[in-house]
């Protein structure tokens, strides 16, 4: 036992996402490293290490942990993969992905939500991921072909522009389905002569939307 309770509930945290599932070590030791509480503000920050999603800014919500961590070991990252996420909300997952992956840029369709995320890697020190306001369900031609792509916010199908900018041999992880119901998550491995689909479990995630957010 331990004084510090924070490193009381970091413990709790992360036995929270062994019980879930999480088996790999390099993703529990990437979510032990990344401290969760670093990306919730307010009141909602003593609730930082509960296996719950919480409200950020701009009406949208960071992901529970154990969602996190399942998406991250879906993806299977490699040390050299360069790593699209789409969907950047408060920077967390995309935190976690840079400790397990050479290079991260990660979309957000609000401004203030891609400058928030954006401030937290430098004050972080993480140097190697990107957040850019933009609709990321165009992708990022000027970076593409991308080894891993993350989508964290619902669409009714794979966004095409997404399916062509992933590298042959690539994987990417994408909630499918309408935003006001359960969604699956899809895993999309691309081969030389197409995409493979392999369903995962149900999730819920906001929708994913066209075009800029007004603030
Ligand atoms: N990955 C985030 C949580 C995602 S919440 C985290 O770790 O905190 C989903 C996010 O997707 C929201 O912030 C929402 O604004 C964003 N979003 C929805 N549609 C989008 C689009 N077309 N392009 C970029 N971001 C989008």
């Amino acid at each position: 036992m331990t004084d510090d309770p924070t490193a009381e509930r970091k413990m709790q945290f992360l036995f929270a996402l062994r019980s879930r599932g999480v088996t790999d070590r390099r993703v529990l030791t990437a979510m032990e490293e990344i401290d969760r509480g670093q990306f919730v503000t307010g009141h909602f920050a003593q609730h930082a290490y509960d296996d719950t999603p919480l409200p950020i800014a701009c009406g949208q919500t960071i992901s529970q942990p154990s969602v996190v961590a399942i998406m991250t070991q879906a993806l299977d990252l490699q040390p050299r993969n360069k790593v699209l996420e789409i969907g950047t909300g408060s920077g967390y997952q995309a935190a976690v992905l840079s400790r397990l992956s050479r290079r991260v840029y990660t979309l957000e369709r609000h401004r203030r939500l891609a400058a928030a995320a954006q401030k937290r890697f430098e004050a972080l020190g993480l140097t190697n991921v990107t957040a850019m306001a933009a609709d990321g369900s165009r992708g990022l031609p000027d970076q593409a072909p991308f080894d891993r792509i993350l989508v964290t916010a619902a669409a009714e199908d794979p966004p095409g522009p997404l399916l062509a900018q992933l590298r042959v041999g690539g994987i990417m992880i994408v909630p499918v389905g309408q935003s006001d119901t359960v969604q699956r998550l899809i895993k999309v491995t691309r081969g030389e002569n197409g995409f493979d689909y392999d369903e995962l479990r149900q999730v819920r995630f906001v929708p994913l939307l066209e075009g800029l957010g007004q603030d």
